[in-house]
């Protein structure tokens, strides 16, 4: 019994261990998005977002809904979001402990974005924002890789003051 939480346990993770499919739940976090949009977001291959939405969905991450021709993609469980918010938070600073879950605190309370994304007009929170990136003095915040290379190839058209 309890050897078999684990072992599901690991299953959750495995279905979590990929980049791409770290940026998938990032990009959904506050909303559900159709397939196209995270295909023009990600900048991947449509069959290879497929797969990953596929891995993702079969571990119960990300739920789906049919209208029309377009499929949905939403969080299954906010839960997973914070949980891996508090990763990146490891990442940022491994040798905070109790500062850090202020921190995070803070930041679950911190419920409205601060930013846009340059790209998309995707409002985000800059501490949570996939990508950023500094132009002409600014940091430019991006929902996801595919958004940040669009801006990257001609950041003129894309950066205000
Ligand atoms: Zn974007």
């Amino acid at each position: 019994m309890y050897n078999q939480i684990f072992k599901l346990h690991a299953q959750l993770l495995k279905a979590l261990s990929h980049p791409k499919r770290l940026e998938i739940i990032h990009l959904i976090r506050d909303q559900e998005l159709p397939v196209s949009d995270i295909h023009t977001m990600l900048d991947l291959p449509q069959a290879n977002i497929s797969q990953h939405l596929i891995v993702l969905r079969d571990a119960g991450v990300v739920k789906s809904r049919r209208d029309g021709k377009q499929i949905y993609y939403s969080l299954s469980d906010k839960n997973i979001i914070k949980a891996s918010d508090l990763l990146r938070l490891v990442l940022i600073d491994q040798r905070q402990n109790l500062a850090l879950i202020d921190e995070l605190t803070l930041k679950m309370n911190d419920l409205v974005p601060l930013v846009h994304d340059p790209v998309c007009q995707m409002r985000l929170s800059p501490q949570t924002a996939g990508f950023s990136y500094r132009y002409s003095g600014k940091t430019h915040y991006f929902c996801a890789s595919g958004c940040m290379k669009k801006f990257k190839e001609s950041p003129g058209k894309y950066a205000k003051e």
